[in-house]
């Protein structure tokens, strides 16, 4: 299952002031198959470029694009992510309970209901997509700005 195979992370993306116009995130889709979304873009006076991204592929991809944007003087900064489940939107499907691997959401037989504790969450963001009414939410706790 590719959800499975798949390695999600949230990055922070510090351009130097030489690299602010090379389409340097675009080769992360077309050379290294990951795919991206920009959570976050900005561009100081000083031209310097800050980006959160979120990328997901194979953990290799992940590897040799985060290498690549090295090689073009980016700083990268994991960023620190936090899950919120949202209680009155969760309609208590339990897709989440199977597919989290370290049992943050589990499934309260009596009142099946289920319970999201998030001290064991590693916030690997991998219920987030099989939510059908989008109640789990990333959010990234350490932002530039
Ligand atoms: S983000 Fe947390 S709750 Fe969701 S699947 Fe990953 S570990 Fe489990
Ligand atoms: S997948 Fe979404 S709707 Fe289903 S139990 Fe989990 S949080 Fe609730």
């Amino acid at each position: 299952m590719d959800i499975i195979k798949a390695h999600r992370k949230i990055v922070i993306l510090t351009f130097p002031q030489e690299s602010v116009r090379k389409p340097v995130v675009c080769d992360l889709a077309r050379r290294f198959d990951l795919t991206f979304n920009i959570l976050k873009a900005q561009v100081t006076p000083r031209r310097e470029g800050y980006m959160t991204l979120e990328l997901t592929g194979t953990e290799d991809n992940y590897a040799k694009g985060i290498a690549h944007l090295k090689e073009h003087g980016i700083k990268i900064t994991p960023a620190a992510q936090k899950i919120t489940k949202d209680d009155e939107s969760c309609v208590q499907c339990g897709l989440c309970t199977a597919i989290c691997p370290t049992d943050s959401m589990v499934m309260d037989t009596e009142t099946r209901t289920v319970l999201f504790d998030p001290e064991r969450c590693t916030a690997c963001g991998m219920c987030t997509r099989v939510c059908p009414v989008r109640a789990i939410f990333v959010e990234v706790e350490n932002g530039h700005w």
